[in-house]
């Protein structure tokens, strides 16, 4: 795969007159900040700009209050102009209904950081070496000549401090990053907060059965140990969409632990189950077990029957010594 430069992407966006950017389905602030930052730095070029995402689930608070968010039109009334933008989507899938949308258009644009994206545009821009997409649009809109404006910025912060979970993981690059953005005047602590340490009142029930009801495999995986909690469906409709996603996140901190699971009963008897490690695990390979895929370190599927019956699943595909 050649891949193109954020040059070239500014070449291609320069001549257009419109533009429609395309988030992926459930989207993450990574995929929503990268959409709302392009969006704005084309429309101070005085293009007509249209965002949006598959479905019809209204965004988390924090992502809504993004500078930028009027751009957004509900994927039902999306125009479709000439030039489409897909951002962070690592397929044509995760673009559900508005891969259509981006089909059809004249000129195709990816931009995007994910290793397992092959490319689906007419022009791709992938870099994996880049911790969030946002931090490609930045380079874009550099390239643009487009000056980095307080709002443009923050959109590009909401995507790297979340997809470097608050610069844990960040590589070098992303610290220089960070200091552009938060010289353009980001407000970093209260995003940081707002898109990452904040949780309804009613999360905290959830987040404690999750907890309490977490198993301990320690022969699972050959001694590396698995950790796992279930979500039955009442709980997890109990619960915004975007909230169950971190649960995940609570559960992995397990230091007994190498592999964390946790298993989300999405309708009744239907279950998406998140899968993590730490070190040595690679959890693709349970999850192609199950007909799922992912990264290394992060990975997934899904599976039908009682609780039970999908963790003696899983447990018998760790190696785990239960009778
Ligand atoms: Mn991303």
């Amino acid at each position: 795969m050649t891949t193109a430069t954020a040059a070239d992407v500014a070449a291609a966006l320069r001549s257009a007159d419109a533009v429609t950017i395309l988030c992926h389905v459930r989207p993450d602030p990574d995929t929503l900040g990268s959409g709302l930052a392009l969006g704005q730095a084309l429309a101070a070029l005085g293009m007509t700009v249209e965002v949006a995402y598959p479905g019809d689930l209204s965004l988390p608070a924090a992502m809504a209050a993004l500078p930028g968010a009027d751009l957004l039109v509900p994927a039902g009334e999306v125009a479709g102009h000439p030039v489409a933008v897909s951002v962070d989507a690592a397929t044509l899938g995760r673009l559900e209904e508005l891969g259509e949308v981006f089909g059809r258009a004249e000129r195709r644009i990816v931009i995007d950081h994910h290793v397992s994206n092959s490319g689906f545009g007419t022009l791709d821009f992938i870099d994996p070496s880049s911790d969030c997409t946002a931090s490609l649009v930045l380079q874009i809109v550099d390239e643009l000549g487009v000056e980095l404006t307080e709002p443009i910025a923050t959109c590009v912060y909401a995507g790297l401090v979340t997809d470097t979970g608050s610069f844990k993981w960040a590589r070098p690059a992303s610290f220089g990053v960070a200091t552009r953005l938060l010289e353009a005047g980001v407000d970093g602590a209260t995003w940081s907060r707002r898109l990452l340490d904040s949780h309804p009142f009613a999360w905290f029930h959830v987040a404690s059965a999750v907890l309490a009801d977490a198993e301990l495999v320690q022969s699972a995986c050959d001694g590396a140990g698995l950790v796992y909690s279930t979500v039955p469906h009442a709980l997890l409709s109990s619960m915004e969409w975007d909230e169950s996603e971190g649960l995940i996140d609570l559960v992995r901190t397990a230091e007994d632990a190498e592999v964390a699971a946790v298993f989300k009963e999405s309708e009744p008897g239907r279950w998406n189950v998140s899968l993590r490690s730490k070190d040595t695990v690679d959890v693709t390979a349970i999850a192609r077990h199950f007909g799922g895929g992912g990264h290394i370190r992060a990975s997934g599927y899904s599976i039908e029957g009682t609780a039970d019956e999908v963790t003696a699943a899983l447990l018998r595909a760790v190696g785990a010594d239960v009778r």
